[in-house]
């Protein structure tokens, strides 16, 4: 096993105990080598939690209107027991297996087998054959970058359908959204345990594997750094944005018809919460090929946190702003619809301009104008394991010298746009806000602590320079 080939593994380092050994922090720089025991009690919370938090909040729309405390409350004054609500809960359906094997199917042969042809006619897009960053064992993958063809195509399909062809009702998945997420929870389990499998057995890069000795945490942040299928089945591209991120805007179609179906019209609320989110999604796949150079696909291994997340908890959670609006049908006030519209807007440019900056300079090597100047830079160099010496810079103008993750304040931005578009009736649409709040801060502080170990004194240049992550003179 990769663990035993590479016995000199040096233990992740904590901030403060950074230097700029070179040697030391070689191949270091990835996710973690040795669990810590909160880390092991967080992740054994959450692979115990996680599935349940995901019912819960489904099913509370279902069976309470999208009432949080309805169920607990049920339980506790004796109204219900959880075997009354278990037994209202809808199974697995036969045209649900169905539907999904279907959907999934669609999905694989449309990454698989039809290289990309949009990048050919589409000014200013990229597609097409890409390369990835440079892993912790020095390796560059390829990928066959067709997201956004992926993503037209199925949407073209679905408005055929609603409009033309009518094989099947525009609701179908909000009437199998409970049967479906039993579908999802096994293709989400099986990858990852498959992906865990081969990542001890018949792994694609063995010198990119991370062995903790802990089978949890092995499970959880997974073992495999690209997971690979022959050439170019990359687990992590496809999961992240197949049958995750395009199922996305479909869902919110489905839940704008069935909003139309039980009340006759779609309100102003599900078509602002279906156009931000579908800008953000859009804008996903345009830039496919920044997202290889992205935290998900080039510093994280793929094991149940992305194999899982992406099927079940992305699917399902993302998109509870549209299902909660069908069983509520929110209509807001002009003032307040225009708010939420700029809100989401003015974070989506925060979050666009600021990812493109970053981009930009690093495509560019630094031989770009941000903000229409010649941008400051940080020199840097780090070494991965192959002990090859690697160089890179770090930018401190734009937004990157506003605040070392301005790009996170964005996204934050417009996920509260998205929730402030269900008003105030229940707590339940927040949950994304609450949720991506917690998930930035934390990737925020997991990627500096990374950043610090892979690039050394030179990040601590980069922090002097840019004191604050977030917010400045905040945090
Ligand atoms: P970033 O795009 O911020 O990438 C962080 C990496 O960028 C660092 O590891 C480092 O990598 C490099 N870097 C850091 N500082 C600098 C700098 N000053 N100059 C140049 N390079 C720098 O992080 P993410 O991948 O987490 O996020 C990408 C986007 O995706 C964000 O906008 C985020 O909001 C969004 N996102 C959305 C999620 C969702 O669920 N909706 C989930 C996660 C992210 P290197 O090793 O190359 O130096």
């Amino acid at each position: 096993m990769a663990a035993k080939s590479q016995p000199n593994i040096p233990k992740a380092k904590s901030l403060d105990s950074v230097t700029n050994d070179r040697t030391a922090s070689q191949g270091q720089w990835g996710r973690a080598w040795e669990v810590d025991w909160f880390s092991l009690g967080s992740i054994i919370f959450l692979l115990l939690c996680a599935p349940f938090i995901v019912y819960y909040f489904i099913m509370a729309c279902d069976q309470y209107s999208c009432a949080l405390t309805g169920p607990v409350v049920d339980i506790a004054t004796g109204r219900a027991r959880l075997s009354d609500i278990w037994a209202k809960t809808p199974p697995i359906t036969r045209k649900a297996a169905q539907l999904y094997t279907l959907w999934v199917t669609f999905q694989v042969l449309l990454y698989t087998s039809l290289p990309d042809f949009c990048h050919k006619f589409l000014p200013g897009y990229v597609g097409g054959i890409q390369e990835g960053a440079v892993t912790p064992a020095g390796v560059v993958n390829k990928y066959q970058i067709n997201g956004l063809q992926a993503w037209l195509l199925t949407h073209l399909l679905w408005f055929a359908n609603a409009h033309l062809l009518s094989w099947f009702s525009p609701t179908i998945i909000f009437d199998n959204w409970i049967p479906l997420l039993w579908c999802a929870n096994i293709l989400g389990y099986a990858v990852s345990t498959f992906a865990m499998v081969k990542g001890y057995f018949f792994p694609t890069s063995a010198r990119d594997c991370k062995f903790t000795g802990n089978f949890f945490y092995n499970y959880m942040m997974g073992v495999e750094f690209n997971p690979r299928i022959g050439k170019w089945f990359d687990f992590k591209l496809f999961f992240n944005g197949r049958p995750g991120i395009v199922a996305w805007t479909l869902i919110n179609l489905s839940f704008a018809a069935k909003q139309r179906e039980l009340h006759g019209h779609v309100t102003n609320a599900m078509v602002l919460v279906n156009v931000l989110q579908a800008i953000y999604v859009i804008d996903f796949f345009w830039n496919e090929t920044w997202y290889l150079k992205t935290i998900d696909i080039c510093h994280d291994h793929f094991g149940w946190y992305l194999g899982w997340g992406d099927c079940v908890w992305l699917p399902y959670l993302y998109t509870l702003q549209g299902l909660y609006l069908v069983y509520h049908p929110v209509q807001l006030s002009t003032p307040h619809a225009m708010g939420v519209l700029l809100l989401g807007l003015v974070g989506y440019y925060i979050f666009r301009v600021a990812n493109h900056q970053k981009d930009l300079f690093r495509r560019t090597d630094g031989r770009c104008l941000i903000w229409g100047k010649k941008p400051k830079v940080i020199e840097c160099s780090y070494m991965s394991a192959d002990g090859q010496r690697h160089h890179s810079k770090l930018l401190v103008s734009g937004f990157w010298g506003v605040a070392r993750h301005f790009n996170y304040v964005g996204d934050l931005m417009g996920s509260l746009a998205y929730c402030l578009a269900c008003g105030g009736g229940h707590l339940l649409p927040y949950f994304y806000i609450i949720y991506m709040a917690i998930l930035l801060t934390h990737r925020c502080l997991r990627d500096e602590h990374r950043c610090a170990s892979k690039y050394g004194r030179d990040w601590e240049h980069y922090t002097a320079a840019v004191p604050y992550r977030l917010l400045p003179g905040i945090f």
